[in-house]
């Protein structure tokens, strides 16, 4: 049987984070009533001109420079034509030969090795509008507040071989884009899309196969899963004997397959010609070189810096480096308690936990570096239990409050009299007679259990260490000793 190798290329659209839309004064703040972001200039009516966003054009240029891109000499804009109803002017203001930059690239750790993944183009257009079906009705609502809001569309090379490489690209792209302040990278309000093209070859064939794009993917786990369902489905038509028809198809997540929408399209279906109310933009050299000064520190450096600074582990400089608010907050915590080791396991441990277990997005964390400071010194000082910690920090979370103020009038003081621990210890093991034959017996695992029990009953104050070594002692005397 043929092998087959897969060929993946990726069409990322992200919103620019403007405050007003590409050619037009009107807002981009999500979730306004429908149509209430609109005018003459983005509805398209006649006699409107098109002014082009100055803002939209240097995050357009900030993100071509991070992707290493060649910024053009030359930019200009193109009408692409089609009919649809969400689309008020019957066409879209994209940019077709001469677009914002081209040949770029983003470097993305793959398992053990780094591949390259060129960056064929990047180019500024206005988004579409949204049509709203109610299936109770026999007709559509259209909503034209996203007529005209400001995107990069961010086209690689079929550079990418696996579903897993589209995955990790994906991440490394919204990494960079975030680190750049560029676009929210919001999937659930549509600033980040994402269309895949997919295609299979025979193993060592130089030849692209026919591809079939796939659109629809609303997050970057469909991406991987609807490339993977795509392969799959290729190669069993491969092996049929027929030929994969070059199409655009859907992407189901409920039923986890790909469906036919469209035959392919041709750029010459679109009678593409240039934007005639809108001048090619000449791009100073100059203005590329101040992007590439400004540019902030990216992931990649920042990942390499926090192993070679910090000594941390590569996975945790990795998702440091990905979620900026933890790479912050990591670093200013270090910067006053200098010890990377507890507060990384601190970050990667219980915070990590604590915004999975919410399903929160990193991003929006708002936790002060200097209540981790305050937590960790009193811990350090003996004060509070590790125990105790947790819950104060889970509380400090919750509340948005300096744990250092939440104990304030708290008995949350760890106990550490030995005299106190002593009769703890006495107590429990009178209540567990049972563990402690076990013990004695040789489960070792019994002690814990006792530990727990005294740890419990101290609701989590006691030291567990101190605790650990009373009781070894304790069992280890005659049994008429302990009553
Ligand atoms: P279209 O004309 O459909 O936009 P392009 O050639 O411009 O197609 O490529 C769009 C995307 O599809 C790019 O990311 C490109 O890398 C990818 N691509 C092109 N040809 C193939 C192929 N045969 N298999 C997989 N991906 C491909
Ligand atoms: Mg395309
Ligand atoms: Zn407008």
């Amino acid at each position: 049987m043929t092998a087959y190798e897969p060929v993946i290329g990726l069409e990322v659209h992200v919103q620019l984070a403007t405050a007003s839309k590409l050619f037009c004064g009107c807002p981009t703040t999500f979730g306004a009533a429908p149509n209430s972001q609109t005018c003459p200039v983005c509805l398209g009516l006649p006699g409107t001109l098109p002014v082009l966003n100055q803002r939209a054009f240097e995050l357009g240029i900030r993100t071509a420079v991070a992707l290493e891109c060649r910024v053009a000499e030359v930019m200009k804009f193109d009408r692409k034509q089609y009919f649809y109803p969400d689309l008020p002017k019957g066409y879209q203001i994209s940019q077709y030969d001469r677009p914002l930059a081209h040949d770029g690239h983003l470097d993305v750790a793959g398992g053990e090795a780094v591949k390259r993944i060129r960056i064929r183009r990047a180019h500024l257009e206005e988004d579409a509008g949204k049509l709203l079906h109610d299936p109770n009705e026999p007709f559509s609502y259209v909503d034209f507040n996203r007529a005209g809001i400001p995107l990069l569309e961010i086209v690689t090379e079929p550079d990418l071989r696996l579903p897993e490489d589209a995955y990790a690209y994906l991440v490394e792209l919204k990494a960079i884009l975030r680190a750049l302040g560029v676009s929210n990278c919001n999937m659930e309000e549509g600033s980040l899309r994402c269309d895949a093209n997919v295609s299979l070859r025979p193993s060592g064939a130089a030849e692209l196969g026919a591809k079939v794009e796939i659109k629809n993917l609303n997050s970057f786990k469909a991406v991987k899963d609807a490339l993977a369902f795509e392969m799959d489905r290729q190669r069993r038509v491969l092996e049929r004997g027929e030929a994969v028809a070059q199409e655009t198809r859907l992407w189901n997540a409920r039923a986890q397959t790909t469906e036919p929408m469209r035959s392919k399209e041709e750029a010459s279906d679109y009678r593409y010609f240039p934007e005639p109310d809108l001048v090619p933009f000449h791009i100073e050299a100059a203005a590329v070189e101040r992007a590439r000064r400004e540019l902030p520190e990216l992931p990649a450096r920042h990942r390499q810096r926090l192993v070679e600074a910090y000594g941390l582990s590569a996975y945790d400089a990795g998702v440091l480096a990905q979620f900026r608010p933890l790479g912050a907050l990591f670093e200013q915590t270090v910067a006053h308690y200098p010890k990377p080791k507890p507060v990384v396991n601190w970050i990667m441990g219980d915070l990590l936990g604590y915004l999975n277990g919410r399903s929160q997005d990193p991003e929006t964390l708002v936790f002060q570096p200097a209540w981790l400071v305050h937590l960790l010194e009193a811990i350090e000082r003996g004060e509070i239990s590790g125990k105790t910690a947790k819950a104060l920090f889970v509380e400090a979370l919750e509340r948005q409050r300096d744990p250092q103020e939440l104990m304030q009038g708290r008995d949350v003081r760890q106990i550490v009299d030995a005299g106190e621990l002593e009769r703890l210890v006495d107590v429990v093991v009178s209540e567990h007679q049972k563990s402690v034959a076990d013990y004695q017996k040789g489960k070792a695992n019994a002690l814990m259990f006792l530990v727990g029990k005294c740890m419990e009953r101290s609701q989590g104050k006691a030291n567990p260490q101190q605790l650990k070594s009373i009781l070894q002692r304790k069992l280890a005397e005659p049994r008429e000793a302990v009553s």
